[in-house]
């Protein structure tokens, strides 16, 4: 089992910019588990079954074949041998994707590939259930949040249709592995932070933790 730092977080909190920073920093394999439940969601819209009938959702993940690989020390996903890439913040994958996160057996098949990726590599993964659920053990857990007004402005400037108060009601309320904040989780308020300034927080809490980083961090 390598070293896993989990970054939980309700959405637009800034979480993948700052998992992503902070994995290359490290040195880490970056690992982005809200792609993987997108990529679901992709494939269900895509062939125009509704996120609320879950028996079809659960006939295409019985004939779907996924394959989770790596690349330039970031995750890969490919639904049937197609990357899913361009289509993952689409509007009708951003209206979806937390009911199909809700279903148990699509969680069950894809924290299951995400724990994968630990027999192999350090990583940083970032979600909503990291460091509750995918990975409880690890010792390195962080919780990024930021105002709701913030996070508006932040999905806006990105030119991103994306009703994010919605998608946390149904991501904190869900019955299986809803987003919350880990016992142990050390939580930063990044409002008025920068992405430097959070990743800096971070590097320093793990040094605190005395997690061995490669030189010069
Ligand atoms: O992180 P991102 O906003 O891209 O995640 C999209 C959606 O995927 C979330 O709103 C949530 O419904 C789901 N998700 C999840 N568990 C994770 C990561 C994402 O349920 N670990």
């Amino acid at each position: 089992m390598h070293t896993v730092i989990a970054i939980d977080g309700p959405a637009a909190s800034g979480k993948s910019s700052v998992a992503r920073l902070l994995a290359r920093k490290l040195g880490f394999l970056y690992v982005n588990s809200g792609a993987m439940y997108r990529a679901v969601t992709w494939l269900a819209t895509s062939r125009g079954i509704a996120a609320t009938d879950i028996g079809r959702v659960l006939g295409l993940l019985d004939v779907t074949r996924f394959e989770c690989g790596t690349v330039a020390n970031q995750s890969t996903i490919l639904v049937d041998g197609v990357d899913p890439d361009p289509h993952l913040t689409e509007p009708a994958v951003n209206a979806n994707v937390s009911a199909i996160s809700a279903i148990p057996e699509v969680r069950r098949l894809l924290v299951e590939k995400q724990r994968l990726f630990a027999e192999a590599h350090d990583l940083v993964m970032e979600g909503r259930d990291i460091g509750s659920v995918v990975f409880p053990d690890t010792p390195y857990k962080f919780y990024v949040d930021a105002s709701p007004e913030v996070r508006a402005a932040r999905r806006a400037k990105q030119g991103l249709t994306d009703a994010i108060g919605e998608r946390d009601k149904v991501d904190t309320t869900r019955r299986t592995s809803p987003l919350v904040i880990a016992e142990d989780a050390h939580v930063i308020e990044s409002s008025h932070l920068t992405i430097d300034g959070v990743v800096g927080e971070i590097i320093g809490r793990l040094k605190l933790k005395g997690l061995a980083l490669r030189e010069g961090v």
